[in-house]
């Protein structure tokens, strides 16, 4: 082997090649650069293909490639080989890589033979192209499809998505629906326990009634209330009628009737007796519910008003003894509220105003009179506000159109917290009292005047009698004298008669009463005005046995009063008579005159104090003018009348009644005669 390779590289007896061309430098040179751009062209051909055969790793049969390369770059060698032989005749070395050249070509050429049908069969660059364009169009409509299909995908995702969030979105109400329903529920349950913890409380029970089948279910509260032992109460209607107090018994039946037939809600109040025997009050509410598929019910509550009942009864009794005592007040009671309503309206309210209670009760109080208004407008304002009146007088309307004078006090109501509720008003009439008043006023400033007209001339003649005027006229002096004493006549008469009509009118006489013969009476008139009585003719004409119940004196005082008025008006010795006639209770007296009359508007008046038709004629005939007016006092003193008729220039009749003695009046008479 060594030797093999020694001769192999060995230049041995050879020449170089470049002998052959004559080492001829055009020739030598022209070889060597056609053999050196030959092989660098084979050295760089392997390298293109080696680098395609990299970058195509797809290439099919690659390695035909390859082996191209390596057929190449043997050629190559060849080449180099050949200007190495020109200056070293190393031809064992180029021999040898020539064969191994030429293996490799063989090879080559025997592969590629072996090859062709394959390379045949591949697609040619226009099939490929075709294939290539079919590809693309067939790509195109895939991708139109794909497009249509990412269209139809997004559409179908948008519709998912919206779907989604739908279904997102109800979800979410679905769960706050759940939400809220479940803290309605738990609120429910808490308000429920509450309930059933306030109707423990406050001792309510709760029922429930099947109407049809009357099944009635009770809570324990129930049966608490009604003193039953637990679980006692038979779950039936009739049981619970049982149970109430006989007299409520058929209310209550009624009342459920009611609430069954008309649907309406029961509210009543009913007696339950409990198993001790004691009653209790109870209220009972229900209403109808009717659930489809279910049967009427009725669900209601029971409650124990007992103690309720008994404060209303007390109320009761206590306002029914107030409304007793305030009607039994002599004094009108009235209670009006802020609004100036009334609200209370007494008996004795009812008699002096006229209104009945039940014209007024809610309705503003009959108020003071139209003209009086502007007067008192500043009470009732006061009164609203509460303000207390004590004896404050006013003024009132009564039913009838007239007027009152009043004294109120007043007092006001307030609730428990102080509240003003209402105004209590206690009246008193005084009507009468003023009149009266003011009569007295009148009467007394009219009574000065009379006896300051005699009195003034008393002192004129006295002082005329005093200066001497009329020391040397005696007659003169006499009539003076005469004047003043017909003055202090006057005088005298006048103070009697007022005095008398004084104790009259005060009710300060003590009448004696007696039974006395009408007859009697006359004649001790007509005797006590002798002589008057003789200018006159006067006859008497009575029943021999007209008695009457009276104060003798008195009577003869009033005889003798309308006996001598009748005989100073009338002419001198005309006819007068005086009568008396039973009339069944009563005996009619008259005295009857044919004088000058009076005329028919003073018939009334003249029975008022110094009230005369003719001032100047009746003090002529010494008058006073009281005489009447006693007459009317002494027989209203003894419940009888007093009255006048007359015909003006033909003569006048007094008229008065007496009552006729009783059997008790006679007895008595008797007794103590
Ligand atoms: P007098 O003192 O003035 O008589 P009376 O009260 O007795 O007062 O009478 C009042 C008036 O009534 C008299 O003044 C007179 O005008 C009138 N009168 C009373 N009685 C009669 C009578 N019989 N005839 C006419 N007038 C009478």
């Amino acid at each position: 082997m060594h030797d093999f390779v020694v001769n192999l590289f060995s230049t041995g007896s050879f020449i170089p090649h470049g002998h052959c061309y004559l080492w001829k430098p055009g020739l030598v040179w022209l070889h060597i650069i056609s053999d050196a751009i030959i092989a660098l062209a084979y050295y760089s051909i392997p390298l293109t293909l080696f680098y395609f055969v990299r970058q195509r790793q797809d290439l099919p049969f690659s390695w035909i490639f390859l082996l191209f390369a390596a057929f190449i770059i043997s050629c190559g060698t060849t080449h180099i080989a050949e200007i190495w032989t020109l200056w070293n005749p190393t031809y064992w070395l180029s021999g040898i890589l020539k064969v191994a050249t030429a293996i490799v070509s063989l090879f080559t050429a025997i592969e590629l033979v072996a090859l062709m049908p394959q390379a045949l069969a591949l697609p040619s660059p226009l099939q490929l192209k075709q294939a290539n364009k079919a590809l693309q169009a067939q790509i195109k409509e895939r991708l139109q499809v794909e497009k249509q299909l990412r269209q139809l995908q997004e559409e179908l995702e948008q519709r998912v998505q919206d779907r989604t969030a739908q279904l997102v979105r109800v979800n979410e109400q679905l769960q706050q629906e759940i939400d809220e329903r479940y803290r309605a529920e738990v609120a429910l349950l808490a308000s429920r326990e509450r309930l059933v913890l306030a109707q423990q409380v406050g001792k309510i029970g709760t029922y429930e009634l099947n109407t049809q089948t009357k099944e009635l279910i009770w809570t324990e509260e129930m049966e608490a209330l009604y003193g039953l032992e637990r679980g006692s109460f038979e779950d039936s209607y009739e049981h619970w009628l049982k149970l109430i107090h006989p007299d409520d018994r058929a209310d209550a039946v009624l009342s459920v009737q009611r609430i069954i037939t008309h649907g309406a809600d029961l509210d009543t109040e009913l007696r339950i007796m409990l198993p001790d025997g004691r009653i209790r009050w109870v209220a009972t509410r229900a209403k109808m519910f009717c659930e489809l598929g279910h049967s009427e019910r009725l669900i209601g509550v029971n409650m124990d008003i007992t103690e309720h009942k008994q404060v209303q009864q007390e109320l009761q009794k206590t306002l029914q003894t107030l409304t007793t005592l305030i009607n039994a007040s002599p004094l009108p009671i009235v209670v009006i509220q802020p609004n100036m309503t009334v609200q209370l309206w007494s008996l004795a309210a009812e008699q002096l105003f006229g209104w009945s209670a039940a014209e007024v009760l809610g309705q503003p109080i009959p108020i003071i009179p139209q003209d009086k208004q502007d007067q008192f407008r500043q009470d009732p304002e006061a009164l609203a506000k509460g303000e207390v009146f004590a004896g404050v007088e006013t003024y009132h309307c009564k039913r009838d159109g007239s007027t009152l004078v009043v004294s109120v006090s007043t007092a006001p109501f307030y609730d428990e917290h102080h509240n003003f509720q209402s105004i209590l008003l206690i009246f008193q009439d005084i009507t009468e009292q003023q009149a009266i008043e003011q009569m007295k006023n009148e009467f007394i400033s009219i009574v000065s005047h009379e006896l300051r007209t005699p009195l003034t001339a008393i002192q004129g003649f006295l002082g005329l009698l005093n200066s001497g005027i009329y020391d040397n006229k005696p007659q003169k002096a006499k009539r003076m004298v005469e004047q003043a004493l017909t003055n202090s006549d006057r005088l005298v008469r006048l103070v009697n008669d007022i005095l008398d009509l004084e104790r009259l009118s005060s009710g300060r006489v003590q009448l004696v009463k007696e039974v006395c013969n009408a007859a009697d009476l006359m004649q001790r008139a007509v005797e006590g005005l002798q002589p008057i009585a003789s200018l006159s003719a006067i006859t008497i004409s009575t029943p021999t046995n007209a008695c009457v119940w009276a104060d003798p004196d008195l009577i003869i005082q009033t005889l003798t009063n309308l006996l001598s008025n009748a005989i100073k008006f009338s002419p001198r010795d005309s006819m007068i008579t005086l009568s008396a006639q039973p009339q069944g209770e009563w005996v009619l007296f008259a005295a009857k005159d044919q004088g000058r009359g009076i005329p028919a508007d003073k018939l009334e008046t003249i029975f008022e104090r110094f009230e005369q038709v003719d001032v100047s004629d009746a003090r002529a005939k010494g008058g006073t003018g009281l005489g009447l007016a006693i007459c009317q006092s002494i027989i209203q003193q003894h419940d009888g009348s007093i009255w006048a008729e007359s015909i003006l220039g033909e003569g006048s009749t007094f008229y008065f009644t007496l009552p006729i003695p009783s059997r008790d009046n006679e007895q008595t008479h008797l007794g103590h005669r």
